[in-house]
């Protein structure tokens, strides 16, 4: 069972510039987080990496949503699995777990999570699930106004994500000042939340806690 940052790394490694969803979920972890890490290249020491939701790949044969509600409840007239996308105007890249192609000739994101459904991590599922949203309507050229996330330890809760035009602006800010830090070395705020700090791995140099 390969983890999602397995996955990136391995996306990453193919690309020679690559803004990846782990990226995304660091940034909203802290954004100087990102600097350290990926500007001035000073890697995260994996006994005291931060905890982010990156969840698990689930195994291809298990979990997976029933087709037949998929057709029923939301029309979906195609399905595809595990789809590689990347963007070459932004340097966004990554592996969908399902694209869901539906009857009204939109498209969404399906993506199942080893975790729990909580209310303090579904806030970064939402914006992951807007970064696949945006590769799949650059990609497939439809457009994308919702998305799916299946949570495996909350009995396979499936909730649906309303994925608007503001949600798609904030992203657009996001990847902006992803690229500002790992491209141009600006040095960002630090996170508002003094609680996250205690679980950082560049708690040592960064100086906000020193
Ligand atoms: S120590 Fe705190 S402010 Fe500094 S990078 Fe880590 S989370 Fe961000």
């Amino acid at each position: 069972m390969r983890t999602q940052e397995q996955s990136d790394r391995e996306i990453q490694q193919e690309a020679e510039y690559s803004l990846m969803a782990s990226h995304l979920l660091e940034y909203l972890f802290c954004p100087r987080f990102i600097y350290f890490e990926n500007y001035l290249d000073i890697p995260q020491h994996e006994e005291k990496r931060f905890k982010v939701q990156k969840g698990r790949t689930i195994h291809e044969d298990k979990m997976r949503v029933n087709p037949q509600y998929l057709r029923k409840k939301l029309g979906c007239i195609e399905r595809k699995k595990s789809v590689y996308l990347s963007s070459t105007t932004t340097g966004m890249r990554g592996i969908v777990d399902e694209i869901l192609f539906l009857n009204d000739g939109t498209a969404a994101p399906l993506d199942y999570k080893y975790a729990e459904h909580k209310d303090l991590t579904f806030k970064n599922h939402r914006y992951q699930l807007t970064f696949y949203g945006q590769l799949i309507r650059e990609h497939f050229e439809v457009p994308v106004n919702r998305g799916f996330i299946v949570y495996t330890r909350s009995r396979n809760k499936f909730i649906e994500v309303i994925i608007t035009d503001q949600m798609y602006s904030e992203l657009d800010k996001i990847i902006s000042d992803l690229l500002k830090i790992i491209q141009m070395g600006i040095y960002p705020k630090p996170t508002k939340y003094k609680a996250r700090c205690p679980d950082c791995c560049y708690r040592n140099i960064c100086e906000k806690v020193i």
